[in-house]
């Protein structure tokens, strides 16, 4: 039996070509006509086309691109059951959190670390189970929007903690941080926030994490960027010039962090996820708080971590998408974009984005055409997918260090097409 007017359902029928579901072609027909905009179909099922989520090629030259999933990354899954919770050896039910985790405390150099979604929900986890209804000393340089409405002190109060504010915006030593220790007794945390996102330039000074041990409480450093380690010893030559400065997980730890928390899908280069790594004790504690249940990963998430992990232990560095790109050599790039053979090779510069390093550039080599064809190749000339360019002046630019190089081809194709 059909539920629908004739009219409606024949039209759906009559858009089945579309590859959208009939129940989808149903709702926006209904959603079209009660708008009045019923001719304009034919667009409207189009643009329902494009919002799917789809692979597209990252020309902009942003290497951690947020509106393009940051780190590229390649799923799998076997489309099988897996041993996410059942030790294979005692036929028990296991830890989801144990393999990888102890994988992420190797790479880390730490007593033990845990998985969860993002590095946001990394942040609540530790606020709600180490310091609920306790104060948070953190500096008033780093009260910081990560974006997204991810703000420090929201994220506090959610979390049940509250804020103890630590020096003034530019300046902030130990002495104000064993000062508020002193005047309020109820302090159960340091935290130091790396302010990813920008940078206060001038008469500054601020705490480093080797300064703040020994405080009494647990000292949490949200690295953020999830930088491993600062040698980048995965690499077999030295670290690239850019990521001097980035704090990484290993040196906090080294210096006096009980734990830190990082995002697996920025400079780690793996997918969405969010790492804590430190004490044994913390991360416990974390684990047994309710929370650690409504943040827990998935297994496609985890075996994704676990073959990223494998990569950086194995030292294979070009298998993990974001630093085969990020160490690409500018020779390689010319070659590239004489192969593509299309509009002008030009020098450009790369971004890390993923609000990390701001104001960092990274030398690169791409395509320039005279004109801006931002928009016809973001609707799939020469087909799909779909390529985001970057537009400045009326020039489009096409930074081929974010383009994997198995698609040159289609680029090739698609300026051609446009030329
Ligand atoms: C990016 C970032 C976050 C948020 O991480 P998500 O993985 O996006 O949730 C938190 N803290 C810092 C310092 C960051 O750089």
């Amino acid at each position: 039996m059909d539920s629908y007017p004739p009219s409606v359902n024949e039209l759906a029928e009559s858009l089945s070509g579309s590859g959208l579901p009939h129940p989808v072609l149903v709702k926006e027909i209904r959603k079209a006509i009660n708008e009045g905009d019923w001719e304009n179909l034919e667009a409207r099922i189009q643009r329902l086309k494009t919002m799917s989520l789809q692979t597209v090629i990252n020309a902009t030259g942003v290497l951690l691109h947020t509106n393009l999933g940051r780190a590229p990354w390649p799923y799998s899954s076997a489309g099988q059951a897996m041993n996410l919770e059942l030790d294979l050896n005692s036929g028990a039910r296991g830890s989801r959190q144990e393999h990888v985790g102890s994988l992420f405390a190797t790479l880390c150099d730490a007593e033990s670390a845990m998985i969860v979604n993002n590095c946001s929900s990394a942040v609540l986890l530790v606020l709600s189970a180490l310091a609920s209804e306790k104060g948070v000393a953190i500096s008033r340089s780093e009260m910081v929007e990560i974006g997204g409405n991810f703000r420090v002190p929201d994220v506090l109060e959610l979390s049940g903690a509250y804020l103890v504010e630590v020096g003034t915006t530019n300046r902030t030593r130990r002495e104000d941080y064993e000062r508020a220790i002193l005047a309020n007794r109820d302090v159960g945390m340091v935290m130091k926030i790396h302010q990813s996102n920008y940078k206060i330039v001038g008469f500054t000074e601020s705490v480093e994490i080797d300064d703040l041990s020994g405080m009494d409480v647990p000292l949490v450093a949200d690295i953020g960027s999830g930088l491993l380690d600062e040698s980048c010893s995965w690499l077999e030559m030295a670290p690239p010039a850019w990521i001097a400065g980035e704090p990484a997980a290993r040196q906090a730890l080294a210096s006096g962090a009980d734990l830190v928390t990082f995002s697996g899908d920025k400079l780690l280069g793996g997918p969405q996820a969010g790492i804590i790594a430190g004490s044994a004790d913390l991360i416990a504690k974390c684990m047994k708080h309710p929370l650690a249940r409504a943040v827990r990963p998935g297994g496609l998430i985890l075996s994704s971590l676990q073959e990223l992990a494998m990569s950086y232990l194995n030292r294979d560095w070009e298998a993990i998408p974001f630093w085969k790109m990020a160490m690409t050599s500018i020779d390689e790039l010319k070659d590239r974009a004489k192969n593509i053979g299309c509009g002008d090779p030009v020098s450009l510069e790369s971004i890390p984005g993923g609000g990390t390093l701001p104001g960092v550039t990274i030398p690169s080599f791409g395509i320039q055409i005279n004109d801006d064809v931002s928009h016809d190749l973001r609707l799939g000339a020469g087909g799909n997918p779909p390529i985001i360019a970057r537009v400045e002046e009326g020039c489009t630019f096409l930074d081929l260090r974010t383009v994997d190089p198995r698609c040159d081809e289609h680029v090739a194709n698609a300026l051609h097409e446009l030329s």
